[in-house]
């Protein structure tokens, strides 16, 4: 918990038990505010910076009167969600659990006279017809509707969206809505199942033998972009602090495909790594990317961390943890040295 003075706004972050929450909160509590971190869990790699942190079931209308009670602006982040084999593979609970906790937050905050609300909505509620190519056009805003969004879980995204619009319209809720385009860095869930694509890989790569083999999903050619956490956490705040209703992409512009993420992360690792691919596991979308023109006119700012900087920080992290668990012993990971090598 953190004992700094604060410049007196009071926030809440939920889901600040996870990835980009955790990170949001210690950046939040270094830029001066008070910060309440709620989330159904605690930090799982290091201790919360907030200046409370409870312990909350959001799905609870209950709770989300507490957790919103006496706070200036919400930062809300709290879902159920993971990876691509984990959203195609539990939609109805997905839905059901995202819908209630965003639906209550929000009326709480209403309730309790919160000034701004920011909500976090992903690249899932682009339209499937839209991203069939690996060579895909980067997504505008605009290009949400007609709607055809990723099933379950970016169906509930679109829709608290509307909500968060209606919300605004109806009471004049502060909302903002940030498009999250593949987040990655430290300190992120890499294993078990809920683990997103540069996490997965940084692992099976850290575990190979220099030579080795790893699994890849689908034949490799699928393409996304993906933005470093820290930029990732400039961007929301950057967002709270404009004036700006409608969504917003938040995410890297680099299209990329997960041989070449493969290929990258192997040169981070100093090591031949060769891939098979197994076209049984889910892919999600051919090709996904993120128009940043709007980002740019909005908040005067883009992303500036490299892909290869970005990973290069997750590998040794992850790493790290694999040493602590004792699947890895240290003199089997490479010096960060090798990073220079990867650009
Ligand atoms: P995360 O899973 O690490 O964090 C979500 C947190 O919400 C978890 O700590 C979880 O315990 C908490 N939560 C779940 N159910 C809860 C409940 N009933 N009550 C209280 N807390 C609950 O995920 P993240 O990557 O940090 O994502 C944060 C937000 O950003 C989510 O809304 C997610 O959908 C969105 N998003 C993330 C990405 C990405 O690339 N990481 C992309 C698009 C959108």
């Amino acid at each position: 918990m953190s004992l700094t003075a604060t410049n007196g706004t009071r926030v809440l972050v939920t889901g600040a038990g996870g990835f980009i929450g955790h990170h949001l909160t210690s950046f939040l509590v270094s830029k001066g505010y008070w910060v309440r971190g709620v989330d159904i869990k605690k930090p799982e790699y290091e201790e919360t910076k907030a200046h409370e942190f409870l312990v909350l079931d959001l799905r609870k209308y209950e709770n989300c009167l507490a957790a919103t009670s006496g706070i200036d602006e919400v930062y809300a982040l709290a879902a159920n969600m993971g990876g691509i084999g984990f959203i195609e593979t539990h939609k109805a609970e997905i839905v059901y659990d995202n819908t209630i906790i965003n639906h209550h937050t929000i009326e709480a905050a209403r309730l309790n006279n919160v000034k701004r609300f920011l909500y976090t909505s992903s690249a899932c509620i682009y339209p499937g017809y839209r991203q069939r190519e690996s060579n895909v056009t980067p997504l505008r805003e605009e290009d949400a509707y007609p709607a055809d969004a990723e099933d379950g879980y970016g169906w509930e995204k679109l829709y608290m969206e509307r909500t968060c619009r209606h919300y605004f319209e109806d009471y004049g809720l502060e909302t903002r809505i940030v498009r999250f385009h593949n987040i990655f860095g430290p300190l992120g869930t890499y294993d078990g199942g809920r683990e997103k694509s540069p996490a997965a890989i940084c692992r099976k790569v850290a575990l190979a033998e220099d030579g080795g083999e790893i699994e890849v999903w689908g034949d490799g050619e699928q393409t996304r972009s993906y933005c470093y956490i820290d930029d990732c956490v400039e961007g929301i705040y950057r967002l709270m602090r404009s004036s700006y209703h409608e969504p917003l992409n938040l995410g890297q512009d680099r299209l990329i495909s997960i041989n070449q993420l493969v290929d990258i992360v192997a040169r981070i690792a100093g090591k031949t790594i060769r891939k098979r691919h197994d076209l049984s596991q889910p892919q999600g979308v051919r090709g996904r990317n993120s128009d940043n023109t709007r980002l740019r006119q909005v908040l005067g700012w883009e992303p500036r961390i490299s892909l290869e900087e970005g990973l290069a920080r997750t590998y040794e992290w992850i790493c790290e943890q694999l040493c602590l668990a004792g699947r890895l012993t240290p003199d089997r990971v490479k010096a960060r040295s090798a990073v220079e090598h990867a650009h």
